[in-house]
């Protein structure tokens, strides 16, 4: 059976879960997986979970927890060497291929956030700029320069924990890797472990003020 696609949308977020999907595909499953690809899963999933497709997201959200708590342990790594704790994962069929945290401190470079790590670690993985296929887990929302940082290395998807309204650039401030206007477009899930993702935060934040 082909599996359902967003209007729009010419590729699916992750192969490997859209298989997984398929294994236990019914007709109700469709309108869950077409809520999926949209733009606030996790708001969207309460609506849909009314029903009987609550199997289907299982796997998505297993996976999605899964590669996150490795971010969250490259974001804990980052708050021992005092830097702000912010990790990221990169995945591609189901397979890491990147981790990175924050080193802005470490490095004294304003550009070395765990998103841009992530990706120059993951094109080397790769050979080659075209993240094609693979989908960057991080801890926090992406600001703009991360943002555009996705955008211009083709990654497919971003799934992120919590959101930085302050600084977040992927539906907080703006949404610079869905803009229209670009030639290149990126699925986004996001709340996936948000309140670990955040308490991360505030816990380093917190101990600084002491
Ligand atoms: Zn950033």
């Amino acid at each position: 059976m082909p599996l359902p696609t967003s209007p729009g949308r010419k590729r699916h977020f992750d192969r490997k879960h859209c298989a997984r999907i398929e294994a236990r595909l019914s007709s109700s499953a469709i309108l869950v997986f077409d809520s999926f690809c949209l733009r606030s899963p996790l708001h969207r999933l309460r609506s849909a979970a009314r029903g009987t497709t609550v199997l289907a997201w299982v796997g998505f959200m297993e996976d999605d927890q899964q590669w996150m708590e490795v971010a969250l342990q490259e974001a804990r790594r980052a708050a021992t060497l005092g830097e702000v704790p912010v990790g990221a994962v990169v995945v591609r069929n189901g397979e890491l291929i990147a981790q990175a945290s924050n080193r802005r401190e470490t490095e004294g470079n304003p550009v070395a956030h765990a998103e841009v790590l992530a990706i120059q670690a993951a094109a080397v993985a790769v050979e080659g700029w075209r993240l094609i296929d693979c989908t960057l887990y991080v801890t926090l929302e992406p600001c703009a320069m991360c943002a555009g940082a996705l955008v211009n290395s083709r990654v497919s998807g971003l799934v992120f924990g919590a959101r930085d309204p302050k600084a977040g650039f992927c539906g907080s401030l703006g949404n610079l890797v869905q803009d229209h206007r670009l030639n290149h477009r990126v699925d986004i899930r996001e709340g996936v472990l948000e309140d670990v993702c955040s308490q991360v935060l505030k816990s380093f934040f917190s101990r600084l003020r002491r």
